[in-house]
């Protein structure tokens, strides 16, 4: 299938083809007909899909097919999304796929100076891309005027619920006229989100792509057991050894990025920090650096990572595994994107093996070892009995029947919830 089969404007197909999109993905292959045909729509698809190009594309061909009515320029399309990353991200996404179209697009979100936004929507914009609360300052202030918006996107909604956006989305949607399109798109569907589907969508027309298995897909896994207080160590190792051209390390606190980043650099190796301490400047000009190369390594949190589109990403480190074993699936979702080749490394200590392995149980596969020589892991660190044991105990075994008998044999390694114990106390971070 090609993007021309769609009833599509040539401006759009030209913008379509200078990406180098050849064939439409499959959440674009189902939203785009219908976002066309003036359904509301309710997609279950995660960032990665393409789902931004799935209704950037119908909406701005329908922006240009049908004319404004109002007089003033007032803005026609309003997408919300959760970050000032994903903000950042799909505005420039819109704007690229417009960018043979006379549209005008504004970025708004919070962290940064008001005056430039303000001169912006002022000039009359035709689509807003925003966080919730900083649109409802620019509302407040009459930076903007939302009662001519006549579609409306709700991108990553399951994370505007998480992150307590319900109260401002009702705001917004006060704000707006009752007839409009609405499309919702969402990784996950929790009754929250049917609830707040409920209450705008009309009879929506229901998409669900399969969830990207990007776990099993293109991506080789690898776990080096180490000791935590060699971590650093190996680290660098791999990375010079390896030559890793670029690489994106995760780690689980945002005190540890700043440490992990200060160290890479002094050995040599460029690498920034990006958590939600950092000011909007830093962040957005580490992720920039990163993505036109200029950056070698991005340390960063599962937060700050969150919805970043980071394409054609090599190598992926677990520099801890997540505490939220489903992160495994996200952290490791930006390499091998599009059938490319990708490498996830987990660099896992001894108190981190029962997180291993409710990784293997939901991968529902076994990640392979690999003990790096030089950084064999100290023998000593020895404990029976595991975390995930204990939390298992008076449940049925959660474990396939066949891998059920070791699974309860005594483990190598330290209890996660009781801490390391007698390894001299060092923290690598
Ligand atoms: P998204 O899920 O919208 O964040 O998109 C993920 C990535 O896929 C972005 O880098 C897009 O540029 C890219 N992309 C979107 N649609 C296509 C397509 N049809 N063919 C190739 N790449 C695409």
């Amino acid at each position: 299938m090609s993007f021309e089969s769609f009833d599509l404007s040539p401006e759009i197909l030209r913008a379509v083809a200078e990406e180098g999109y050849t064939e439409p993905t499959p959440v674009q292959q189902r939203a785009i007909p219908v976002i066309l045909a003036g359904n509301d729509v309710m997609v279950g698809a995660q960032t990665g899909t393409g789902k931004t190009a799935g209704f950037a594309l119908p909406l701005l061909h329908l922006l240009q097919t049908r004319p404004q009515s109002c007089e003033h320029r007032q803005p026609r399309v309003l997408i919300l999304t959760p970050t000032r990353e994903l903000t950042a991200q799909v505005g420039d996404s819109v704007k690229v796929y417009s960018r043979h179209l006379p549209l005008r697009t504004a970025i708004v979100y919070g962290g940064v100076k008001l005056k430039p936004q303000i001169d912006q929507l002022r000039k009359g914009v035709d689509i807003v891309v925003a966080t919730p609360g900083r649109l409802l300052d620019h509302a407040g202030q009459k930076n903007v005027d939302l009662s001519s918006v006549e579609y409306l996107v709700l991108d990553e909604a399951d994370r505007m619920l998480d992150m307590g956006f319900i109260q401002d989305i009702r705001r917004i949607l006060a704000l707006m006229p009752a007839r409009r399109q609405n499309l919702l798109f969402s990784a996950t569907f929790s009754p929250e989100i049917e609830g707040l589907a409920a209450s705008f969508l009309n009879a929506p027309q229901r998409i669900q792509i399969a969830r990207r298995n990007s776990a099993a897909e293109g991506v080789v896994h690898t776990v080096h057991p180490v000791d935590r207080s060699r971590k650093r160590e190996l680290l660098i190792k791999l990375i010079k050894t390896h030559d890793w051209p670029q690489v994106l390390i995760f780690v689980n606190m945002k005190q540890s990025v700043d440490r992990l980043a200060q160290w890479l650099n002094s050995a040599g190796i460029h690498a920034e920090p990006i958590h939600g301490d950092k000011n909007q400047g830093q962040r957005t000009r580490a992720l920039a650096d990163f993505k036109k190369g200029k950056l070698r390594v991005l340390v960063a949190t599962d937060v700050a990572s969150r919805g970043l589109d980071i394409e054609d990403l090599p190598y992926v480190v677990n520099y801890e595994l997540p505490e939220e074993v489903e992160n495994y699936v996200h952290r490791i979702g930006r390499t091998g994107r599009a059938g490319r080749h990708g490498e996830a490394v987990s660099l896992v200590a001894a108190d981190e093996m029962a997180l291993l392995e409710e990784i293997e149980v939901l991968l529902d596969m076994e990640i392979n070892r690999e003990v790096v020589p030089g950084f064999e892991p100290d023998p000593r660190i020895k404990v029976v009995g595991t975390a995930l044991k204990r939390r298992y105990r008076s449940s049925p075994s959660p474990f396939p029947a066949s891998g059920g008998g070791e699974k309860d044999a005594p483990v190598e390694h330290w209890s996660k919830r009781r801490g390391p114990k007698g390894d001299g106390g060092e923290t690598a971070l």
